[in-house]
């Protein structure tokens, strides 16, 4: 345990906190008793993801939320701003599906490098710690399986996905730089596929994709012939590591995933299992640069941190299910 440890309560800087992870990541560090600044700029997130924690039912602006414990700023983060003092910065914010990138891909540009640097002053100017959300798109389409961190990725640099990977990997290298020349005390978690309640159900992922198509009783869409591969973490196993990379004394990244690996078409099954439907499978064209296979090398996460996932995809998409049926009711299509 380093000084920003849990125990005693701390003000928390949550970037991105309206979004599918930065919600579950405030309810976990307002269980433990911190306060948190949340800002978003509602870009990709909703303001229905911090609902339970607002003073009114639905909603629509700072002014709903009245609790002390947890206030709520909606400002673009690559705009400078000062919180305050803080203890702790979690820096999550970023468009994060292929779908939302490639539509805000100059503003996936600049939250991955004018917004990072902006959040790493921050915690520079109050001594606060920080943590990093990365990705396991640093990899590329990558030529060591399973991913060990030591490994330095196979990126296209100019190719559709390449606004969020080099983003990424600039942040990587921001917060390192800020690690090295101003002994902040960062962490980098490499994030891999994580699913759950909140995930956007049109943000074009594979499992918010396959779960709303399945329950509306509408065709599966395999993009190629589904033989890729991805490993499936469920968010309250993702949340528990990087809270304990957060307090770790670890720098350099770490993966946190679910190394157990799913084909697509196999993914597509365990769907039509856990919600009954009869939908149909349809194979639809593979997008450009779309990752052949992944999956985490854990040992890190395993040995620094005593972590690894405990929820089975079965699982986690059956305790997905009540929150995907909720937005079959909403009228926005599948992309
Ligand atoms: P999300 O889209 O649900 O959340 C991202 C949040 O960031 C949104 O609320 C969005 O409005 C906000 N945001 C975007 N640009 C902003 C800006 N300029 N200023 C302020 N707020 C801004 O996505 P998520 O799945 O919750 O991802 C959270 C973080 O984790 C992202 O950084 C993402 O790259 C990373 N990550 C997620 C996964 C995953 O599988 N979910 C995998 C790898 C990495
Ligand atoms: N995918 C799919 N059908 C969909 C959505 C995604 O076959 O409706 C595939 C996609 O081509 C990729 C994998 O599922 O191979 C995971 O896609 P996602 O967008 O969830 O995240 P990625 O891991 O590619 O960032």
């Amino acid at each position: 345990m380093n000084n920003h440890s849990n125990h005693k309560p701390q003000t928390i800087l949550v970037t991105g906190a309206a979004g599918f992870l930065g919600s579950h990541l405030c309810d976990h560090l307002l269980a433990e008793g911190h306060s948190i600044l949340a800002v978003d700029n509602l870009s990709t997130g909703n303001l229905a993801n911090l609902a339970h924690l607002a003073a009114c039912e639905n909603p629509t602006s700072a002014a709903d939320f009245n609790d002390p414990r947890f206030r709520f700023l909606e400002h673009d983060i690559c705009q400078l701003f000062d919180p305050g003092p803080v203890d702790y910065v979690f820096n999550l914010a970023s468009p994060a599906s292929p779908v939302d990138y490639t539509r805000l891909g100059i503003e996936t540009l600049l939250v991955g490098s004018a917004g990072t640097i902006n959040t790493l002053e921050i915690a520079k100017k109050y001594n606060a710690g920080y943590l990093h959300a990365s990705t396991s798109e640093c990899y590329g389409d990558p030529e060591v399986h399973p991913q060990v961190e030591t490994y330095w990725g196979n990126v296209n640099p100019i190719g559709p996905r390449s606004v969020y990977d080099e983003a990424k990997r600039f942040s990587e290298a921001a917060v390192m730089a800020y690690h090295r020349y101003h002994a902040v005390d960062t962490h980098l978690v490499r994030i891999f596929n994580t699913y759950g309640p909140r995930l956007q159900a049109n943000d074009g992922r594979v499992i918010s994709n396959f779960m709303m198509q399945a329950l509306r009783g509408e065709p599966l869409t395999i993009y190629g012939d589904g033989s890729q591969t991805r490993s499936f973490c469920f968010c309250t196993d993702l949340i528990e590591g990087i809270v304990r990379l957060s307090r770790s004394s670890e720098h350099l990244p770490v993966n946190i995933g679910n190394p157990i690996e799913w084909t697509i078409l196999e993914c597509a099954h365990e769907v039509l299992a856990v919600t009954g439907s009869k939908s149909e499978i349809v194979l639809k064209p593979l997008p450009q640069d779309d990752p052949t296979r992944r999956r985490p090398d854990i040992t890190r996460a395993r040995t620094l941190l005593g972590w690894e996932p405990t929820i089975p995809l079965r699982q986690g998409l059956e305790r997905s299910l009540h929150y995907f049926q909720a937005c079959t009711k909403s009228t926005q299509p599948v992309p």
